[in-house]
């Protein structure tokens, strides 16, 4: 905490951008209930407070990978009507998950033992979403397990150590429109929720689309959807466009303080290696972020490719020279009038020019998600 109060650089967070995101995706999910994923520290935007902001805006559910994100929130009084989690290890504490009325995820046979064993102890009936592995490759069962799966899951149902709540799944490709995989993989689930219902066991909620999903294609929202990158207000792809198309506003800011700025002569190097050497007589600016804060080091500049894009005083100056441990540089140009101390913005609204963490992704290969996700601990979330 002492070191994120001295740090030169804050993340504001608008959680009324957020709550108003969430708003507009609700208008998308036409009758579907809307579950904000707040995985990963809400995707850098701060769990809780992000968490707070989507149910104010609308979002009836709130979705973990990691269970000890879904007990942070139970133990920091978000009492969201449903809160689910679905990424763990046999060393999950269910019997704790139980307790807190998390809703949990069965990928894998031993997670329904799992379940089963902590409804026992716990004398509670857990509230399980069955998750299939539709097409995607990676956490869920596959059909064939969960078809072996029928008898033991109808036998715990019957028991009462657990309740059929949902059965759901995770695109691999909704980010590219037309792809046949996402109605192949909604076929998949289909015929796992038919399979479910004939065990005696009908599902109350199917659900499968992300923000890629919600955004362009109403077949594959079912009865609850589950954006995650939309909510913080970034698009999941270039190819969807920018947020301002989608009627989303980027929650985070990312700003910082200039530590040294400085004359240098044509000619200069600049940074490791001297990957950018300055064109002309030149100020150069020194931000005190660097890779240790989730600056991208591919975002570095050279004379031929621009680095990442810093808003200074209402122009845009890339990274000049590689990305540093704890710094960046900007040439500023000839006749640059900014002093130590102005504050420039790394990413944000991208409102009136400036730039957003979509243009970072762009300059450095990546998706906006690793760059807000990325923002590191030592910075403060400053939440307005
Ligand atoms: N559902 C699951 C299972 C996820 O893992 C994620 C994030 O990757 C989401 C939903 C939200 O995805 P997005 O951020 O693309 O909306």
């Amino acid at each position: 905490a002492v070191a994120a109060a001295y740090h030169p650089a804050r993340a504001v967070v608008d959680l009324d951008a957020i709550a108003a995101n969430v708003g507009v995706l609700t208008g998308y999910a036409g009758g579907a209930a809307v579950m904000a994923v707040v995985k990963a520290d809400a995707y850098g935007h701060g769990l809780v407070p992000a968490a707070r902001a989507a149910l104010a805006g609308g979002a009836t559910w709130l979705g973990t990978a990691q269970v000890g994100e879904a007990l942070a929130l139970r133990a920091a009084g978000v009492t969201a009507p449903r809160l689910l989690t679905w990424l763990y290890d046999p060393a999950v504490p269910m019997d704790a998950l139980l307790a807190a009325d998390v809703d949990v995820t069965v990928a894998a046979p031993w997670a329904l033992d799992a379940v089963v064993d902590a409804a026992r102890r716990t004398g509670r009936t857990a509230r399980v979403h069955i998750k299939v592995d539709t097409g995607l490759g990676r956490n869920g069962l596959p059909p064939a397990d969960l078809h072996a799966l029928l008898p033991a899951l109808a036998a715990a149902h019957a028991e009462g150590a657990l309740e059929l709540i949902g059965v759901w799944s995770h695109l691999a490709a909704a980010d590219e429109p037309g792809n046949p995989l996402a109605h192949a993989q909604a076929a998949v689930l289909d015929d796992a929720v038919r399979a479910l219902e004939a065990a005696g066991l009908p599902p109350q909620v199917r659900h499968l689309a992300n923000s890629a999903a919600l955004l362009t294609d109403p077949r594959l929202r079912y009865d609850l959807v589950r954006p995650g990158i939309a909510v913080y207000g970034l698009t999941p792809a270039v190819s969807l466009g920018t947020s301002d198309r989608w009627g989303l506003t980027p929650a985070m800011t990312l700003e910082a303080r200039l530590a040294t700025v400085k004359h240098l002569p044509a000619g200069h190097g600049i940074s490791y290696g001297h990957a950018y050497v300055t064109p002309a007589d030149t100020t150069v600016a020194v931000v005190p972020l660097g890779y240790a804060d989730g600056i991208p080091r591919h975002a570095s500049g050279t004379a031929d490719r621009p680095g990442g894009p810093v808003g200074v005083n209402g122009r845009v100056v890339p990274v000049a020279g590689r990305v540093c441990m704890d710094q960046v540089v900007l040439d500023l140009g000839p006749g640059a009038t900014e002093r130590a101390g102005d504050v420039v913005e790394v990413f944000g609204t991208g409102r009136d020019g400036g730039p957003t963490a979509e243009d970072w992704a762009q300059r450095a290969g990546t998706i906006g998600y690793e760059i807000v996700t990325r923002v590191g601990s030592r910075i403060p979330r400053v939440h307005v």
